[in-house]
């Protein structure tokens, strides 16, 4: 536990019908006490109970509102919790701080209350971040997957490798200790597939793509000659004159962006100048963003004008595409001319920019590959960035154990365990002594 009282207004700021105040800390109710004046009699403050009073600055009225005392350990720092709820607006909540502050209190800290239900064993480290996540989410599949973060979903992940991983250490410790009795290669059969289990599941339980899109979102990128109808079909998806539409062949140089929800993922479109063979260098610019947007994107929609042949530039684009990816026939209102090549495999997507109805196929297309399916989720890069870690160190255990002696795994073995402790902010030698010592007792 702190020793002191923290205090700040947990609502964002600005003017709103109620904004709130939140005490942690061994002072809280003592504080709230001096601070809040009940209605009617004076007495107890029941935990969990909310109130009718006033906040006071001395003997005067500041406002009028609620408070409540939430009493350890049942509170969201595991600490004695005060809240008092007053009108919203830029100066009375800040001046209610200031009061909490003349009467013992401390300013918190940026994420204080949650570094203390950290500190004071009620969250882990990733449902910590996973509360920054739900308040950062952007859309219900982020929020999702956040929200399953918090509900234990990647340190019940993580336990359960780290769990397997002690076990192979303990076997480890026994090769080192019982020479005699374990050898090397009874030591080795015994821990390659358990390795090669455990590295699997590791990758399979959480898809970096997955992990991307729920972040990032889906990024699409249209290509395609200049005046195919790029520009009007971005409009027709984002649903309002995000690009300059104009009958100029080449004139949309500067890529142009947009962002719309599909199934409750992001879609980032990027319409890109005309991907084209320029002399003129400012067009040739334009040409390497749309190469680079190309490469930067999870989607590639090559669009096609229906009224015209095919030329040598829209043959060029497609040999350079690459799945995923769908050829949008744009402009099927004017009468048909072109003719896709019989050799086509990529999807083939017929609309109008002129029917915005007929887009739809096209978020249809988006909203399969914008779906995420998988149930273990983590999106913090601090997390993905120590899984990764945690699965290299296991390959090279694996090729060490492979190729040399159980016993020279043990580095790598401990640095993996280290990188999955990271991940919930566990302490790992001791339950790694357990683990051993669990496995000894059994007959020796
Ligand atoms: P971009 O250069 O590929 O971005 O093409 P634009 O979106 O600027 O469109 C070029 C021209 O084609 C504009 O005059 C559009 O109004 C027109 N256009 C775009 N889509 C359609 C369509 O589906 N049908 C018809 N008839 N015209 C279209």
């Amino acid at each position: 536990m702190q020793n002191d009282t923290i205090a700040a207004i947990a609502t964002p700021p600005g003017e709103g019908g109620i904004s709130v105040i939140r005490l942690s800390g061994p002072e809280a109710e003592q504080i709230l006490r001096k601070v809040f004046r009940r209605a009617g009699k004076p007495g107890e403050w029941e935990s969990h109970r909310m109130y009718y009073g006033w906040v006071m600055d001395g003997e005067e009225k500041l406002d009028e509102g609620m408070g409540v005392m939430m009493r350890a350990p049942r509170s969201y720092t595991r600490e004695d919790v005060a809240e008092i709820q007053i009108h919203g607006g830029a100066w009375g909540p800040r001046k209610a701080v200031e009061i909490c502050l003349r009467n013992g209190a401390r300013l918190a800290e940026a994420g204080e209350f949650t570094r203390r239900a950290f500190l004071n064993g009620r969250i882990d480290l990733s449902r910590a971040e996973a509360v920054m996540s739900v308040i950062a989410a952007r859309g219900e599949q982020e929020h999702r997957a956040a929200e399953r973060e918090m509900n234990g979903g990647v340190t019940a992940f993580v336990r359960g490798a780290a769990d397997e991983l002690y076990a192979i250490q303990a076997g480890v410790a026994a090769c080192v200790d019982y020479p005699e009795e374990i050898s090397d290669e009874e030591g080795a059969a015994e821990m390659i597939p358990r390795l090669e289990k455990l590295i699997e599941s590791l990758k399979a339980g959480v898809s970096e793509r997955s992990a991307r899109l729920i972040r990032d979102g889906l990024r699409v990128a249209l290509i395609g000659r200049p005046n195919v109808g790029k520009s009007s079909l971005l409009n027709a998806l984002l649903g309002e004159e995000r690009a300059i539409v104009t009958a100029i062949p080449g004139t949309t140089r500067d890529l142009v962006e947009g962002e719309m929800m599909i199934e409750g993922t992001r879609v980032h479109l990027t319409d890109t100048a005309g991907v084209r063979e320029a002399e003129d260098p400012v067009e040739r610019m334009g040409v390497e963003r749309s190469r680079r947007a190309m490469a930067d994107a999870d989607v590639t929609l090559m669009v096609l004008d229906d009224s015209e042949e095919m030329t040598d530039e829209d043959r060029k684009l497609m040999d350079s595409l690459r799945e995923p990816a769908a050829l949008v026939v744009n402009k099927t209102d004017l009468g048909r001319k072109l003719v896709l090549p019989e050799s086509n495999a990529f999807e083939v997507i017929e609309v109008s920019a002129k029917r915005p109805e007929s887009v739809r196929a096209i978020k249809e297309y988006l909203a399969g590959l914008a779906r995420v399916t998988d149930r273990t989720v983590m999106t913090q890069p601090r997390q993905l960035d120590a899984l990764g870690r945690a699965i290299s160190h296991l390959e090279d255990a694996l090729e060490t154990a492979r190729n040399l002696t159980p016993d020279m795994t043990a580095t790598d073995l401990q640095a993996a365990q280290a990188a999955l402790g990271e991940i919930t902010g566990d302490q790992v030698d001791e339950k790694l002594l357990d683990e051993v010592f669990s496995r000894f007792c059994v007959g020796k």
